[in-house]
């Protein structure tokens, strides 16, 4: 059944005209068929009833002619009443029957004094005395008729009558029927030709005007005259492509703009990339010969200087000469203040080393006891000139760090050199300890700290905090930028907590190993 229905169905879907043709005279023909065919019933069932009108009203006829003649026994009587109806159209037969079956008049007069043998005559000797209706089809119409006589049943009128002419014009009817139907679904198989040619033709234009759309060809557009639906979806399908043209035309100007602007982009691009190497050249060439410059200006200046504070020392402790109390003032001054300009120096001379990349580490496994020993022993003599306390506590479950030893060391004197300095009173602590797999050595004091506000520029260089104190403390502002730099070369960080008042405390954490 699916493998019969599969090629009905792609037959059917293949072409709109195909569907509307075939639609249309199938529905035609249905209907014309409908029509002929309950035209013709009602035809036959009307002409059947008013055959067998005819056929009781004869039956009637002759019964009631008949009783007098019944009663007399006169069979002349009852064959003139016979022959009066036998030149009815169609009669088949026409008798008279006594109550007990004989026949008392026939339109054949072989039979009439015999009784009846055919098994409808027999039937009707049993019936009840109203008029019945023996034999009704499209061949022949018999049917009896009680003849009463002061209300006794004596006998029965019998008529027979073909209808045989009657239906040879129904036929007419249902030919001519076929006839209409077959001109119906001729002219509506034109009618429906005629109707899908002019809607699949202008379906067929839009279809090929979509197709060349789809070729490229934007710009085409469907010319179809019509008032009716299809009419208005070609005018909304050709305003649906003008509104796409003008959205791509949009599209492409904007593309092109960006085109444009992206190869512009790119020569940018280039010229600012040519500008930063060139610069980036200056830079690195300008960092050489700052190198070159500092590392020369430190030698041109450390010798005059260690010369300068050697003489002034010989000098002012009276090696070379007696000097008096006054001319050793002075020269305690000249001796601090080279000592200070050295200490710059030195300082300066680092930091540029670390910023040109110079700073280099050089890694040994450093015992932390003994760091810490050797720490105390730089500091303790400062310590004791102020008469602070110093707690060295070191760590209990590590015993050793793998680092570059002199920079830890100048890291820790820097930090601890300042605690002194910004402490007067109190204790300075080193504290180590294991967190994961780092080293954190605090060094807190309790001087004078750091408020909340001034912490984020500590690292600065040049940054002096307290520089405005009416104590003045010496320095050149750049001991901390050195520190966190050498603790970021050895791969660790410095943070700091402090309050302002009662202390500080600088953390650095460094990797073991
Ligand atoms: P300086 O040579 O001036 O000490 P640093 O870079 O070492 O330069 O320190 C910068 C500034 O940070 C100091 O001038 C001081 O104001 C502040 N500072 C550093 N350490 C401490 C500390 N332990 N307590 C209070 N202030 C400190």
């Amino acid at each position: 059944m699916k493998s019969l229905l599969l090629p009905l169905q792609h037959f059917w879907h293949q072409s709109i005209r195909r569907q509307l043709v075939l639609g249309i005279v199938l529905v035609h023909s249905v209907l014309m068929f409908l029509f002929v065919f309950d035209l013709v019933e009602r035809q036959r069932s009307f002409l059947h009833s008013q055959s067998l009108e005819q056929s009781i009203s004869l039956a009637s006829t002759v019964a009631a002619n008949s009783v007098s003649w019944v009663l007399a026994n006169d069979y002349l009587g009852l064959e003139e009443v016979i022959q009066s109806v036998s030149k009815y159209p169609g009669i088949r037969h026409a008798m008279v029957l006594s109550g007990d079956g004989r026949v008392l008049a026939h339109n054949k007069s072989d039979v009439v004094g015999q009784y009846v043998t055919d098994s409808l005559s027999l039937q009707l000797l049993h019936m009840q005395p109203s008029t019945q209706i023996l034999t009704n089809n499209d061949v022949l119409q018999d049917v009896a008729t009680p003849i009463f006589s002061n209300q006794e049943h004596i006998g029965w009128a019998r008529v027979g009558i073909s209808v045989e002419q009657t239906m040879a014009g129904l036929e007419v009817i249902t030919r001519n029927g076929f006839i209409y139907i077959l001109v119906a679904i001729v002219v509506g198989t034109g009618f429906a030709i005629l109707m899908a040619r002019g809607i699949t033709s202008d379906l067929k234009t839009i279809v090929n005007v979509t197709s060349k759309i789809r070729e490229g060809k934007s710009e085409q557009r469907v010319n179809i005259e019509r008032n009716d639906e299809l009419g208005e979806l070609v005018n909304n399908f050709n305003h649906m492509l003008d509104v796409l043209h003008s959205q791509t035309r949009d599209k492409e100007k904007a593309w092109q703009e960006l085109k444009q602007h992206r190869d512009h982009l790119e020569e940018m691009v280039a010229q600012r990339t040519k500008a930063l190497e060139v610069a980036k050249d200056n830079a690195l060439l300008a960092s050489r010969v700052k190198s070159e410059f500092l590392a020369n200006m430190s030698h041109e200046l450390r010798t005059p200087l260690n010369s300068i504070i050697g003489f002034t020392s010989i000098i002012k402790d009276g090696f070379a000469g007696e000097v008096n109390d006054t001319q050793q003032e002075q020269l305690t001054i000249v001796n601090n203040s080279a000592k200070h300009l050295l200490t710059l120096i030195n300082d300066v001379l680092d930091l540029s080393k670390i910023e040109a990349g110079k700073g280099e580490v050089f890694k040994e496994a450093v015992p932390i006891a003994e760091l810490l020993t050797e720490l105390a022993g730089f500091i303790t003599p400062q310590v004791k000139a102020k008469g602070l306390n110093l707690n060295m506590q070191p760590c209990s479950d590590v015993s050793e760090i793998v680092t570059d030893k002199g920079k830890l060391l100048q890291i820790l004197i820097n930090l601890l050199s300042n605690a002194i300095k910004f402490t007067e009173s109190g204790s300075i602590t080193v504290e180590c300890c294991h967190v994961a797999d780092q080293l954190e050595i605090r060094v807190s004091d309790t001087g004078i700290g750091i408020s909340h506000d001034q912490k984020d520029n500590i690292f600065d260089a040049f940054s002096q905090v307290h520089r405005g104190d009416s104590r003045q403390y010496e320095g050149t502002g750049l001991g901390l930028t050195i520190t966190r730099n050498f603790v970021r070369l050895l791969g660790g960080n410095i943070y700091l907590e402090s309050e302002l008042g009662k202390g500080s405390t600088f953390i650095v954490s460094l990797p073991l190993n």
